[in-house]
């Protein structure tokens, strides 16, 4: 299925220069983002880096104070939020208590201004109760049903409208953590199955990670880096996007001879920020050995079924990270050499700057 044969709608957001200030703060300063239609985009970043607010003005909930949002190649910067092609759900779903699960579906397309004929509302909302796999549920009240049900319905009273963009803010924080990772593939597989554009706001990185064709990493009000998981992960543009991606080992300049008590002599200067060592690539080996980098004294060792997850303090006192073969086993207190290959350092800074979008 894709979105035209469906019947559900997919277009493009493009947001430029958009800033939002509340009193003295800047919340947005001047965000540039482009998301592709039919894509699963994610805003990613840390509490109050302005994602929420940035979803809200695509939603219409806010207006900014400067800058133009567009939908689908349509200025939409001033239309009302009932106007817009978007639709937004909530982070705690929010269902109506009175209604019924099919109830609270067939609200969402009573707010759309037109009336349908009763058949056909009731064909709509038998087509999202399959979609989200509650179909034995119409009757029930949301008070008798699991949270990770009503997020279902919440998000197929969102998808009954057949939006061109669906938005998301934090759809699955409220749920334990075996639900998440159960709903992330459903959500994905609704995206999929509709075609419609899903744009999720989330802190979550593994989260972002798994749902998101691309994703936006969003720092103090600004995108630092939009790209695919991937590439955020193996080539981040920024210190920040380097540290906030997944585990890593950042080493700060001035110069990169050595740094943190580890040698880092063959990295060229020219326009570098910082270098990174993922946890992945750092190999232990006895203190002598040749291709030691710099020594360490192993201070936490975990065994997590495949690998050790080994924290090391080098000669210098910093913390380095080690993900390394389950065998040999490493205990606190045992003296080993940090070796990696300077094939697998980050190089973080004017070289990466085209990843950055
Ligand atoms: P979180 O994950 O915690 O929701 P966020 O990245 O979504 O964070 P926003 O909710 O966009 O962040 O908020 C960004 C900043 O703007 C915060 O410092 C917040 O306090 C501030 N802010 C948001 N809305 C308002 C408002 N209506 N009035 C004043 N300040 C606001």
């Amino acid at each position: 299925m894709s979105g035209t044969d469906t019947g559900f709608g997919a277009s493009s957001v493009e947001v430029r220069g958009l800033v939002r200030r509340f009193g003295p703060a800047t919340v947005l300063d001047g965000v540039d983002v482009t998301i592709p239609a039919s894509s699963f985009f994610c805003l990613l970043g840390p509490s109050g880096c302005g994602k929420t607010t940035l979803l809200r003005i695509i939603a219409g909930l806010d207006r900014p104070d400067a800058g133009t949002l567009s939908v689908g190649g349509t200025d939409h910067t001033t239309t009302p939020a009932h106007r817009r092609p978007t639709n937004l759900v909530f982070q705690s779903g929010a269902l109506f208590p009175h209604m019924s699960v099919a109830g609270n579906i067939a609200f969402g397309l009573r707010t759309q201004g037109k009336r349908l004929a009763k058949a056909e509302v009731r064909r709509r909302v038998g087509e999202m109760l399959e979609l989200v796999a509650m179909e034995g549920y119409a009757d029930r009240a949301p008070a008798t049903l699991s949270g990770g049900q009503r997020q279902r319905v919440a998000i197929a009273r969102s998808l009954v409208r057949k939006p061109d963009v669906l938005l998301l803010d934090e759809p699955l924080s409220a749920l334990d953590l075996s639900l998440q990772l159960r709903m992330r593939r459903e959500l994905r597989a609704w995206q999929q199955e509709t075609g419609t554009t899903f744009l999720c706001v989330t802190h979550n990185q593994a989260e972002a990670m798994e749902l998101a064709d691309r994703i936006a990493v969003m720092n103090h009000g600004g995108i630092e880096q939009i790209g695919t998981g991937r590439e955020l992960y193996e080539r981040p543009a920024s210190r920040f996007v380097a540290s906030f991606i997944g585990e890593n080992n950042v080493f700060d300049g001035p110069d990169f001879t050595e740094v943190d008590g580890i040698s880092l002599r063959d990295v060229s200067g020219g326009g570098l920020r910082a270098v990174a060592i993922r946890p992945e690539s750092v190999r232990l080996v006895a203190p002598d050995d040749a291709d030691a980098r710099g020594t360490a004294v192993v201070r936490t060792a975990s065994f997590t079924g495949k690998a050790q997850r080994v924290g090391v303090t080098t000669s210098t006192g910093r913390e380095l990270l080690a993900e390394v073969p389950a065998l040999p086993e490493y205990g606190a207190g045992d003296k080993v050499g940090v070796a990696f290959g300077y094939e697998d350092l980050q190089r973080i800074g004017a070289a990466n700057a085209a990843v950055a979008a």
